[in-house]
């Protein structure tokens, strides 16, 4: 917490400078600085990198990187935030992990928070629902940002209801779940498949075919 005083002392110092004004609103400065610093610590605590963290929270770079600097010991690490979602559709459990934060997005967008407040609750209760998280930080920020930017969108799956995430150009029908789940299960009966039978993947068991 020393390295959040210091950084609150710096920003505050620069403060006096802005001039006369009303004691309330300087309260209320002080309190907005004070809750951004603790977001933002937060946040590098959560994994977030100094360029996250300005983004989220609004602190300047210089602040940003400070902070990141004083609690880590060492500089943020360069590297940019994903730009497409590439990496995602790499595999099921990626995009699967993808809706679940979406999931929890979603339900907290009507709180009115702001998008520090939202990220850090998203992503502490999505490392509460799973037992392994596969998505980081800035991952599982990028989420709500391809809905946004229409690259993804919510549809319905086909076999179990649920809605779930896929890219607009995609013409799958079936979660990501669903696709897990009949890798080894007979897509009639729901009974198991030989998942190590070579060639064109099973979609039924020897019953069904
Ligand atoms: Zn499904
Ligand atoms: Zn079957």
């Amino acid at each position: 917490m020393d390295a959040i005083a210091n950084v609150a002392t710096s920003s505050s110092q620069k403060s006096r400078h802005v001039g006369r004004r009303a004691q309330t609103t300087r309260g209320s400065d002080l309190l907005q600085q004070a809750t951004r610093i603790l977001d933002a610590a937060r946040l590098v605590e959560l994994g977030g990198r100094a360029g996250l963290v300005m983004y989220a929270t609004g602190l300047e770079k210089k602040t940003a990187n400070r902070l990141y600097r004083q609690l880590r010991g060492a500089p943020s690490p360069p590297g940019q935030s994903p730009f497409t979602d590439t990496w995602f559709l790499g595999s099921d459990i990626r995009m699967l992990h993808a809706t679940i934060v979406w999931r929890l997005h979603r339900r907290l967008t009507n709180t009115g928070r702001g998008a520090a407040w939202m990220l850090i609750t998203v992503y502490a209760l999505y490392r509460c629902f799973v037992r392994q998280p596969v998505l980081d930080l800035t991952h599982a920020a990028f989420v709500p940002s391809l809905v946004d930017m229409d690259v993804w969108e919510e549809r319905p799956c086909t076999y179990c209801g649920e809605f779930y995430l896929a890219p607009l150009e995609s013409n799958d029908d079936q979660c990501p779940g669903c696709r897990l789940y009949h890798r080894y299960r007979c897509r009639q009966c729901g009974g198991p498949i030989n998942a190590r039978h070579r060639g064109r993947p099973r979609l039924t068991c020897g019953q069904c075919e």
